[in-house]
This record gives structure tokens, sequence and C-alpha cells, in this order.
């Protein structure tokens, strides 16, 4: 048996001497009484009566071993400015923020809110709560009025932290209003609004509520606040979903069994170091900022780079497509963790940009987050010379659930596949209908896995056990598994490819097609660079095909000739390769496709819109105009 196999079986066999194990990559107040309670299924209690805290294991057990390392890089590009903060430097920072939100009334359990750009004052306010033991609900920043406030309303936060303004290619976005209107909007009203002025836009501020965050920490700068132990099952944060098949979902994680997760994915997974750079790229609205760019290289005493702005500019806020690359190579990191859809910017930029940089310090790059297609993959690899590694995980896992852990034993990946079940996960391809496994090689159905869920893995819907069990644990006839709501097959080697989201299958004439697979058959063509597939309810065939295509170069969108031509080549395409049933009713051109501000395609909202709905919940959008395109490119 290989390494990783006999890692991986222990984990499944012997839960309690594995996690036991992995325990040890923390620091406990006190150690667990009881590893795993999984009395009352499906919910689980890892560590309990152990006492933690995240931000002690961030930041003050590196303290003694390694003070005056840099903890904290953050890099604006939009601001043009790089600042490096110690270990040392950032327990100060955190300390001083930690009191201000003390003055503030919040303790323990207490929530707050931060709704911030990317500025290490976010990662400072993120690691004050920890501290305290207050629970951070961080929110997207530049998230709309209305978003935000359902958030304040289902987090009843006792203080907000902002900032007046982000700012994204160069443009300002104010926050204080969009705050202030939310504010407005929600029954709950926040006590305190802490604010952190980068004097990028004027804020008003409210008497008795609103309070500068600059007076306050300069008024503590000397604070000593120790952390406060928590026990291992309580709450650190809550994290919504975002929002790509509906209604986003409040993601409720405790404190020990992440740390520890953390700590344990930062060793076998990412291969880690002490004292190394780790980059991801996400944003600390998202998971991956929660567990890769906040706790899981600080825990791991690595330094994370935090970075503010687009892949395309640099610090003198001139168009530089190399800046990620310049960075690395800066900063000597040696892992990077992004998203294919931040692969898909730069593959749009000169290629001889990766060869400009020294990049020999680079491991690895890890891409999550949505589908990682063939070229794409081949494209950066070869231009890195690192291998690329796919994972796949969701806000609710909250680390990876598929990929492969080199830190284990060096492990081959595959291009289309993220890999395979990470220790701790029972990961079961199950038939949609009847609930019955699908143990064979490469058939397709639900992915789900079956309880224990490991440490790290979502306690609860914030509030709402039973939208927990009901929506994750009850969609499969007779049994009790979480659902990932993602389609899969596993091959041969037992290698997982995600072919979707289950609510992305069409039914044309009675077969049932996943859309991703005739996006993976349309990418192929040499002229295409992104696609969106969608089925469209239809009199005669119940649903068809539509494909909304951006092409790489604007002749098909300007010329109709050349349109019509596209579009036949891609059909002509789609059935070589799928048959005549996949091929698309239409194909359209547009110059963008409506995403997630997390890069996801949004594909219900082209559906509705497709289908003359409304198009819903679009606070998570990103570019509004998007979707204007596909209603336009449908008309005649
Ligand atoms: P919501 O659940 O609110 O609709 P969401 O599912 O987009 O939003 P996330 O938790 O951010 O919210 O995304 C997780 C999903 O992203 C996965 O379920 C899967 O569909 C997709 N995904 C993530 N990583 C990968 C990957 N490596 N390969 C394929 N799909 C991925
Ligand atoms: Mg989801």
């Amino acid at each position: 048996m290989s390494r990783y196999a006999e890692f991986y079986r222990q984990s499944i066999d012997a839960p309690e001497a594995f996690w036991a194990e992995q325990a040890k990559l923390i620091d406990w107040k006190t150690p667990p009484q009881q590893i795993l309670d999984a009395s009352n299924a499906p919910f689980v209690r890892w560590f309990a009566g152990g006492t933690t805290n995240l931000c002690h294991n961030a930041v003050d057990r590196h303290l003694a071993t390694r003070g005056d390392q840099p903890a904290l890089i953050a890099v604006s590009t939009e601001t043009g400015t790089e600042k490096s903060y110690s270990f040392k430097e950032l327990h100060a920072e955190v300390q001083r923020f930690a009191a201000s939100l003390m003055e503030l009334g919040v303790g323990k359990g207490d929530r707050v809110l931060i709704y911030m750009p990317m500025i290490p004052e976010a990662a400072f306010a993120m690691l004050a709560c920890a501290r305290l033991g207050a629970i951070h609900c961080v929110v997207f920043g530049g998230f709309a009025s209305g978003s935000l406030a359902s958030r304040i309303e289902d987090a009843t936060p006792k203080v907000v932290v902002s900032a007046d303004a982000g700012s994204r290619g160069g443009k300002v976005l104010a926050y204080k209003p969009l705050l202030d209107e939310a504010i407005r909007q929600s029954s709950h009203k926040p006590e305190s609004v802490l604010l952190v002025d980068r004097g990028l836009a004027p804020m008003a501020l409210t008497e008795g509520r609103d309070h500068l965050a600059a007076a306050l920490v300069e008024k503590h700068r000397d604070a000593q606040v120790p952390c406060t132990w928590l026990d291992a099952t309580d709450i650190s944060y809550t994290i919504y979903t975002s929002g790509t098949t509906g209604r986003p979902k409040g993601v409720q994680r405790d404190t020990g069994g992440y740390a520890v997760a953390l700590a344990a994915s930062m060793k076998h997974i990412f291969d880690g170091r002490p004292g190394e750079t780790y980059f991801s790229t996400s944003d600390i609205g998202w998971v991956v900022g929660h567990s890769y760019i906040v706790y899981g290289p600080l825990i791991a005493g690595m330094a994370t780079l935090m970075y503010e702005g687009l892949p395309t500019q640099g610090l003198d806020r001139q168009p530089d497509g190399g800046i990620w690359w310049r960075l690395v190579e800066k900063y000597k990191v040696t892992v990077m963790f992004s998203a294919p859809t931040a692969v898909r910017v730069l593959k749009k930029q000169d290629p001889a940009l990766l060869k400009k940089y020294d990049l020999s310090s680079l491991r690895a790059l890890f891409l999550a987050g949505e589908p990682l297609d063939e070229p794409t993959a081949r494209w950066i690899s070869e231009g890195l010379g690192v291998p690329i590694i796919d994972n796949y995980w969701q806000t609710e896992s909250g680390w990876p659930i598929l990929t492969v852990a080199n830190g284990v034993e060096q492990t081959r990946s595959k291009f289309g596949s993220p890999g395979v079940p990470m220790y701790g996960y029972k990961v079961k391809i199950l038939h949609e209908a009847t609930g019955e496994e699908l143990s064979g090689a490469n058939e397709k159905g639900v992915v789900v896995i079956e309880g224990p869920t490991p440490p790290g893995f979502m306690q609860t819907v914030w509030k709402d056990d039973e939208r927990f069990v009901n929506t994750y644990w009850k969609s499969v006839p007779g049994k009790l598994v979480y659902s990932t709501f993602d389609w899969g097959i596993r091959d041969e080697d037992g290698y997982f490819y995600i072919l979707g989201r289950t609510d992305d299958v069409i039914n044309v004439a009675g077969h049932r097609l996943g859309t991703r697979e005739i996006e993976e058959a349309i990418s192929g063509h040499a002229k295409v660079a992104e696609v969106a597939v969608v089925g469209v309810a239809d009199a005669l065939k119940g649903q068809v095909a539509m494909a909304f295509v951006v092409p790489k170069d604007g002749a098909a969108l300007g010329d109709d000739q050349a349109a019509l031509f596209l579009e036949g080549e891609i059909m002509k395409q789609v059935a070589d390769q799928l048959g005549a049933l996949a091929r698309p009713a239409r194909v359209r051109f547009v110059s963008a496709l409506p995403k997630t501000r997390s890069g996801k395609l949004l594909r219900r909202a082209i559906q509705a819109v497709c289908e003359q709905r409304d198009p819903g919940d679009l606070t998570t959008i990103e570019d509004p105009g998007a979707l204007q395109q596909i209603r336009r490119s449908l008309s005649p």
C-alpha cells in the first residue's frame, strides 16, 4: 500500500487515534478530553474539553521562535503600498485592535461583522476577534447594501468593522455609504462601528456610534490583551457561501477542530514550512481567505502575503501582467494559491512575463474554486514549471476534500481531476435517485461525504440546525449523508472528476446532459476563451442547451458572418465529441460572462434571463453588465 493510502486508511479506520496525533500540531491550554463525539449525528464535536485559541496559535506561539520574522506582508497595487509586519509587530497590532474592540464592549461569543478591503487591518480585526473569543463574520468588501443588510440582520453583530473605501483597478468604491444604508435597512442595529480611514473617500461619522480606528488603536498602543481560552467546540466564525446556486448559507465553524484541520493541511497538503512565504490571491471575504490567507499560513509559522489589487496592475499603478510573479520572486514565495478564473485572466497577458522573474522558490501552485480546464492547467503548468495542484472543497468544508497530499507522499496529479479523497473524508458517489453507492469506475453520480465529518468541517448553519440537516443531509433518500451537490465520477485509479453542480443538468428529449461536459467540449476549440452552457426550456424537447462564448479575438463579436461561421464550428465540435443531442441549440458571442465576485459562473442567472424570468438574488454578481449582454445577445 502506498504511504498516502495507509495514511488515509488510518484516518478512516481509527479516526480518534489519527486526529489525536494531528492535534499535537497545535498548542492547547488544556488537552482535549474527548477526541470525537459523533453521538448526535450528523452533528460532530471534535476535541471537546480541550481549550485553545486560534490567535494564540497563529501569532503568540511563534513569538519565541520567530518573533522577528515576517508574518504578514501587505501589498496593495491599488494604493501603491507594501508593508511587512513581523510576528512581534503583528502581535502588537492585534492586541491594539483587540483592546479597541473590548472598549466597544466586545467579549466572548459577541459577533463582529467585518466589511473590509484587503488591508492589514482586516487581518488584525479577524485575529483580534479570535483573541477575544468573539465570532467574526466577514462579508466581502464592496457587496451592495442589500446583501450587507441581510447579513447584519442574520449575524446581529455588536460591532461592525469597516473602512472608508475599497479600490479596484484604480476605481475607488466608498464603503461607508453602503454600510450606512445597510444599517438603515437592517432591523438589527450594531452598537458601534469601527472605521479605518484610508483617506480614499470622505466619511460622515454618526455621533456616538462611529469610531475612528486610528484614535482607539493609538489610545491602546501598549495594550496587552491575553488570549481568551475557548473550548474546542466554541464557535470561531461564520461565513456565507458564494451564492452561486441560491440564497447564501451561513456556515458556522468551531475553534479547535478548525485549528487542527488547518495545521494538518498546511503540513500534509500544502507542504508549507515555517519561515517561508505563502501567497494566496483570494480575498478575506471568502473561505480561502480565512483558511489560507489568515489562519493556515500563520498557524504554520509562515509569512502570509495579503494582496489588494488586480493581477494585471503594478505597484506604480501601471499595467503589469507580471505583478504576481514579481512578488513571488521578491518574497521568495514557496506556496501559492489562486483560482482558475485568475489564471484565465493571466492567460490573456504576454506569456513572456512568466519567464521574466526568478520563480525558483515556488514549489507548487494550488488552484480551487471551480473546475480547472485542461488548456488552462497546461498553460500555467508549462509557464511556471511547477506542479499545478487542483483542489476541490467548499465553504462548508473549510479545507480541501479532494486533492493530492504531497506532504505525505509525492503524488502525481492528473489533468482534469482535483485528486483523491483527503484523510478524514469518506467520499462516495451515489446514484442520485436511488441513493445506491456507485463503486465502479467512471459511474456518474452525486458526490457525498459520509459522517462523521472531519475536524474543520462546518458545525451547522448559523442559528439554523434544521436548515443544516435538511439542506445538506437529507437529499439522498434513506441515507444520512452530506451532499456536496456536485456531480462526479471516480476513475480506475481512484481519482475523482467533478462534472458540475447537480442543478446544472439539462434534460434534452429525455436525455440527461451535464452543462459542464458541453462546456469542456467547447472550451477545447482554439478560438474560444470562455464559455457558459445552460439548459433552457423548450416546448418540443423539454430543454435545449444554449452556449454563451467569449471568443479569443473580437471578430465574432462585431461581424455576423464570422459569428455564424464560428457557431457552426462549435456546434460541429460538440456533436463530434458528445453526440448530436448535446449540440447547443444556439451559440451566442459576448465579451464577458456573468460571474460571482469570487469568479464562479452564474449559470442560474443566465438561465433565468434566457427563459425571461427574474434572475433572482444578484447580490454576489461581479458585473451586471455581463448579464445585460446575455440579454441583448438573445434578441434576433
Ligand atoms: P452556494 O453554495 O451558495 O451556491 P458556492 O457553492 O459557489 O455557493 P463555495 O463554497 O464558494 O460556494 O464553492 C464551492 C463549490 O465550488 C463546490 O461545491 C464546487 O461546485 C466548486 N468547486 C470548488 N473547487 C472546485 C474544483 N477544484 N473543481 C471543481 N469545482 C470546484
Ligand atoms: Mg455550494
